[in-house]
């Protein structure tokens, strides 16, 4: 995107929401199982394979759920489902101990905030928070419209078009309109797509903190790992139509269960070695194994697992460098493996020299190699 887009965004948009107090330490209702999922299957006419093959999680109540994976894997497809717009073949939705599978969306209650926020254009964007609260006396549904206004921090943008708002503005008033009729369930899909860089990080913490004030659960979609991790309670990774492991993001970024999730989330090398209890030998070496094993596996490094040291007699050689700002992502050669390197060295090395490397922790078993 442009820069000149990015300033003007910047120049129009309002200072972050403020919020109501402090958001609760623990959602309301937490523990609660709100939403259970099981072995939801769809395969589309004419489609080799299944589009989504036996998805099952739960999620509690107030709960961040990101669903996470790369592009085609099955993500709106599942929360399609989740949400009615999509029969199932197979597998069944029970919501607060409900069997919802049969439901329209409408019955279900739950609310939607999609990649491109749908607002309606020729209303204001207080009616376009009111829309929702049509059970509501006229008064009633502006105060409340009023309400989640304030909340999003955009109190005195209720007379404007939604034309005349930035994209992270447009997707706050989207967001106000899901929350004002206080579901318990949102399901969101991509929401953050639409914002340059920078607006996407601000409007999905401030998206985060308006779904815990308002103790609503969630099950956000995203290809982008970084932003899974960063914000949900627990991420679940989405490979070919099935859900490849599931588990707070500390645990599924330590302690990926296949090759597939160690390298989707954090670009991490995969080894062969033989394991020896807590040591396994490797072709770049013998490193400390998380937890013990025996026998041929598979070991996953973690990028930023590796510190990097100029050193001409060193055995590796820098094959390739992405100038990521903050920290860069190095391709190091290390005898016939190729393995990925995140350094945040203030002087970036270049490309070509030799250098030594350490293996900074354990490293985990992400197959067995028999
Ligand atoms: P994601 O959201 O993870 O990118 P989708 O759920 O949109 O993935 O798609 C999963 C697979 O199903 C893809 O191969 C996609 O092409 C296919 N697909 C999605 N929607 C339809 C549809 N309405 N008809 C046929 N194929 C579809
Ligand atoms: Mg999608």
């Amino acid at each position: 995107m442009a820069d000149g887009t990015a300033r003007r965004e910047k120049a129009l948009d309002d200072p972050p929401p403020r919020l109501l107090g402090p958001p609760p330490l623990l959602p309301r209702g937490a523990g609660r199982t709100l939403l259970a999922v099981e072995g939801l299957t769809r395969r589309f006419p004419g489609a080799g394979l299944s589009a989504v093959n036996g998805v099952s999680l739960s999620l509690r109540e107030g709960e961040l759920l990101a669903l996470v994976g790369p592009s085609g894997c099955g993500k709106t497809t599942t929360l399609r489902m989740i949400g009615g717009f999509e029969p199932p073949d197979s597998g069944r939705v029970v919501f607060d101990g409900r069997d919802v599978t049969a439901d329209p969306p409408e019955r279900r209650g739950f609310g939607f905030v999609f990649q491109d926020y749908a607002l309606f254009p020729h209303l204001s964007v207080l009616d376009n928070v009111r829309f929702g609260l049509r059970g509501l006396s006229r008064a009633a549904g502006r105060a409340r419209a009023a309400e989640m206004l304030a909340l999003v921090g955009l109190s005195d943008h209720g007379k404007r078009m939604p034309h005349a708002l930035s994209g992270g503005q447009q997707q706050r008033v989207a967001l106000a309109r899901t929350l004002a009729t206080e579901p318990r369930l949102v399901l969101l899909d991509e929401p953050f797509s639409n914002l340059d860089a920078a607006r996407r990080v601000e409007t999905r913490q401030e998206v985060r903190s308006l779904l815990r004030q308002a103790g609503s659960a969630a099950i956000l979609v995203t290809h982008d790992q970084e932003e899974a991790l960063a914000l949900a309670d627990r991420v679940a990774v989405m490979e070919a139509g099935r859900l490849a492991q599931i588990g707070a993001p500390d645990t599924v970024y330590r302690n990926p269960c296949d090759c597939f999730v160690a390298s989707f989330l954090s670009r991490a090398t995969i080894l062969p070695g033989e394991a020896r209890g807590r040591v396994v030998e490797t072709p770049i070496g013998a490193l400390a194994l998380a937890q013990p094993a025996f026998g041929p596996i598979r070991v996953a490094i973690r990028p930023e697992q590796i510190a990097l040291a100029l050193d001409g007699h060193g055995s590796g050689r820098i094959l390739a460098r992405e100038y990521r700002g903050h920290d860069q992502f190095y391709q190091v050669r290390l005898r016939d493996r190729t393995v990925g390197v995140i350094s945040a060295e203030p002087e970036p090395l270049p490309v070509g020299v030799r250098v030594s490397i350490a293996v900074r922790g354990a490293v985990s078993r992400v197959a067995d190699d028999r």
